[in-house]
């Protein structure tokens, strides 16, 4: 088990200085200091699996930062394991309760499961004390509650970050294989009231995720940094004398004949200076990037034939081009389904016309610095006309949630998460069917002939983010949590 420090961040006084944020903090602040009180002498732990990558790692630190400046006890444990056999299994259960693969788990499943969280458990009981709160998130260190509360009077909580909306034999699998670990939780907390389990529901609460708005990811980028950070990063070429050295790494595309290599190197790409329809996800079936990628080709063909080549929606939709954006695999180890996914979209743009295929930017984005990766994604996002997440099953979107905070505007999917955060033709727009690819043809030719719509839904977008998705709403449900917990018992 690993105690991991949180680095200094922003504060709030600097989140209460946006004049946007600051009903929200000054809500938050009106709140917060009764829950804190009440929890006095109490430790909270929040225990994961990962310190760096995915979406717990990417939130816990700056909610951390906040909880403790308002005065909370409150620390981040990470278990630790090299078990290949585990990871295997625990992706494995990610996967089931996403409803793929067969569902059907072992004792000896159970044992590798339960093999490293036993390891771990020393070290957390050195940690924990009589009292504390205990916040398990995911599946992988689910079994410590019930070691813990063997040896620890401690209140658990299970936060559970994944979902699906349906029930199957799959989920059924899974979730009767986790079930023998319920009854160590006193509550449960889920995304979306979507993926609520009948059982528990009595003893389950709702928390959306939550976006960090002076993140690296989320902060404000003045033009000229977002293009400076492009040409740091390799997308853009730079111009004259620059502030800052180019990144040690750099993106690369993918090029016509499959092979990597510079953005740039056989046509500009020109990204700033187009309409750009951007998606950025880990390479992932369920993020439907290949449908979006024939819906793109399909509105390319279709202005092509249909519309009069003087006009300016013709030539919107002719200028216009398709960044898909993900992990370089050069940094990623062990994702041989995310390697897979990479291959399948590179032999169907291999396939594409060339008039296409200069269109289309498949982008592998660096991951050996965490800041660099996070400024290009911002950049991106805040430099394309449309960010669409087109999943066919999603557990929330923190991209569609990063994009909508950028006021830039919107095309989601009707995957459960994607649909919580948007109202169609109010704060984006919906294509229900990530698999119809006509529909989502027509949707993309809408909405880039339709900029001053865009801007509309985009600026509302923000509202939305603001009022029920930044860190402060997400907080304050968490205080508000352990205090029904503790003053009910
Ligand atoms: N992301 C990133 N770099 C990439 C791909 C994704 O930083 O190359 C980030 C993205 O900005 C978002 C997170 O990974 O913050 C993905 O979260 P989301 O809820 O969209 O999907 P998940 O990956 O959890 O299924």
């Amino acid at each position: 088990m690993e105690k991991i420090d949180i680095k200094e961040g922003p504060k709030i006084e600097d989140y209460r200085a946006y004049s946007s944020l600051k009903s929200t903090v000054d809500h938050f602040l009106e709140a917060a200091p009764g829950h804190i009180a009440a929890l006095k002498g109490r430790t909270v732990w929040m225990v994961n699996s990962t310190a760096i990558g995915g979406g717990v790692a990417e939130m816990l630190p700056s909610q951390l930062r906040i909880m403790r400046a308002m005065g909370l006890k409150i620390e981040w444990l990470v278990i630790e394991t090299a078990d290949t056999e585990f990871f295997n299994h625990t992706k494995r259960i990610h996967n089931a309760i996403h409803g793929s693969g067969d569902g059907r788990f072992s004792e000896a499943d159970r044992e590798i499961h339960e093999r490293v969280n036993r390891k771990n458990l020393d070290r957390a009981l050195a940690l924990i004390a009589n009292g504390d709160i205990v916040v398990i998130h995911d599946p992988q260190p689910m079994p410590l509650a019930r070691m813990l509360k063997k040896e620890r009077d401690i209140y658990c909580v299970w936060r559970c970050h994944i979902g699906l909306e349906e029930s199957n034999s799959v989920t059924k699998g899974v979730w009767s294989y986790l079930q023998e670990y319920f009854e160590s939780y006193d509550r449960f907390v889920f995304s979306l009231e979507e993926y609520v389990l009948p059982d528990i529901a009595d003893r389950t609460s709702l928390i959306p995720p939550s976006i960090d708005p002076l993140s690296h990811k989320n902060r404000t980028l003045q033009m000229h940094k977002s293009v400076s950070i492009m040409a740091q990063a390799g997308i853009l070429e730079p111009r004259g004398p620059q502030l800052y050295e180019p990144y040690a790494h750099q993106v690369r595309r993918v090029m016509p004949d499959g092979s990597f290599g510079r953005v740039n190197q056989q046509d500009p790409f020109d990204l700033i200076y187009r309409p750009i329809i951007t998606e950025i996800s880990r390479w992932d079936r369920l993020k439907g990037f290949e449908e979006l990628m024939r819906a793109f080709v399909h509105m390319k063909e279709e202005n092509r034939k249909k519309n009069d080549p003087d006009s300016i929606a013709y030539k919107r939709l002719e200028l216009c081009r398709l960044v898909l954006g993900g992990p370089d695999p050069e940094f990623v180890a062990d994702d041989p389904e995310g390697e897979e996914v990479l291959s399948e979209l590179i032999a169907f743009y291999k396939t594409l016309p060339a008039n296409i295929q200069k269109d289309i930017g498949l982008f592998l984005l660096p991951l050996d610095n965490p800041k660099e990766n996070a400024l290009i994604v911002n950049a991106l996002q805040r430099c394309s006309r449309i960010v669409v997440q087109n999943s066919i099953q999603e557990g929330f979107g923190l991209t569609a949630t990063e994009a909508m905070w950028k006021q830039t505007p919107v095309l989601v999917s009707g995957a459960a998460g994607l649909k919580f955060q948007v109202a169609d033709e109010e704060t984006g727009k919906i294509n229900e069917d990530p698999k119809d690819i006509q529909g989502l043809a027509t949707t993309l030719e809408y909405m880039i002939n339709h900029p001053k719509e865009l801007d509309k839904w985009a600026f509302s977008a923000q509202s939305r983010v603001v009022e029920r998705f930044t860190l402060f709403s997400q907080i304050q449900a968490w205080l508000q949590l352990f205090n029904t917990m503790v003053t009910k018992n």
